[in-house]
């Protein structure tokens, strides 16, 4: 088979880089052959574990629970990186003191992969309310939409296959695992949704943008500013004259960011105030089944639909599950 022939040639390759390289920090695969993989936001994390399983280290940067569009590395992260061969970040600049660091801080021969960024085209970005265009950055979440997040993992397979052809099988049949996952998860979403009588949504983060443009959700509003502080006294309120106006029986607030304008609103508005929607803090604690990214999206997604008046049972009926052993670190 000449693909192995060409495998070798690829090792060669990394191995000479390692030399070139030199400071005695190896560059491509540590001296036992694993890749050492560096992540941001903990579904990221996830989704790289579920393609990495027990083949390679990964570790994540951004701890759970904090913002992680603001979120600064500290200094000592530069040895993480320093020693990573691939960094997953997910672009479309949400983490750019990370990237900078990592920029700054990565071996010659290791990567920055920015999943978002190479998973739609400008042409796809959304910018709204939190994220105007004029101050250039697009709404990042794309890993709440399953059909990019299956893009995310057939990234992170094609990427880990080329540093490690070695496990290049074991990597690609992850990956279709987790795209089987997607799927069961996609038709469960689908099933729960048409049993919801009004698909609108107000949030206070705005993580749900390329979610509901691919499953047919209208974003009312996502009332977080720009720069994560409040809307002003007279956005607030417009927005409860807007969820009278429309009638949703429930508005979503974020369990990372506490919103008591929210509250206000669903107050004012005489709806329920549901806080507790996650994009970047898995439920659970890190080795929990459902402290994964299958975890997060089955979690919100029940939350919506069940707020919403719908049936959620299709999405109960998923296990929370990763498809390879999960052993990344997730800083907490
Ligand atoms: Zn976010």
């Amino acid at each position: 088979m000449h693909s192995s022939r060409t495998f070798t040639a690829i090792a060669v390759a990394l191995g000479l880089a390692a030399v070139a390289c030199g400071g005695g920090r190896d560059a491509s695969a540590t001296s036992d052959g694993r890749l050492k993989i560096a992540t941001t936001v903990a579904p990221i994390t996830s989704i790289v574990a579920n393609i990495a399983g027990e083949r390679a280290d990964v570790e994540g940067i951004v701890p759970e629970g904090t913002n992680s569009h603001t979120f600064e590395p500290k200094p000592s992260v530069a040895e993480l990186l320093a020693d990573a061969d691939v960094v997953f970040v997910n672009g479309l600049s949400l983490e750019e003191p990370t990237r900078e660091l990592a920029e700054t801080s990565l071996a010659s021969a290791a990567d920055i992969v920015e999943l978002g960024t190479m998973t739609i085209p400008e042409s796809r970005y959304i910018y709204d309310f939190s994220f105007p265009k004029k101050d250039g950055k697009p709404n990042p979440h794309l890993w709440t939409d399953p059909t990019l997040a299956r893009r995310y993992a057939e990234i992170v397979k094609d990427e880990l296959a080329e540093r490690d052809p070695g496990n290049a099988r074991y990597f690609a049949a992850n990956y279709e695992r987790f795209s089987a996952v997607i799927d069961e998860l996609d038709q469960a979403m689908r099933t729960s949704f048409a049993t919801i009588p009004q698909r609108q949504l107000l949030t206070y983060h705005d993580a749900y943008a390329y979610f509901a443009r691919t499953y047919g959700w209208r974003v009312i509003g996502a009332i977080q500013v720009s720069d994560f502080e409040d809307p002003t006294p007279a956005e607030v309120a417009d927005l409860i004259d807007q969820v009278k106006a429309e009638g949703v029986p429930a508005i979503f607030g974020s369990e990372v960011f506490p919103s008591p304008v929210l509250e206000q609103i669903g107050k004012e508005a005489g709806v329920k105030y549901v806080d507790e929607l996650r994009d970047d803090d898995l439920p659970g604690e890190p080795g929990a089944a459902e402290h994964s990214w299958l975890g997060l999206m089955r979690f919100d997604y029940i939350t919506m639909t069940e707020a919403l008046g719908g049936d959620a049972s299709a999405l109960r009926a998923i296990e929370p599950r990763n498809v390879a052993p999960d052993n990344a670190k997730y800083p907490q």
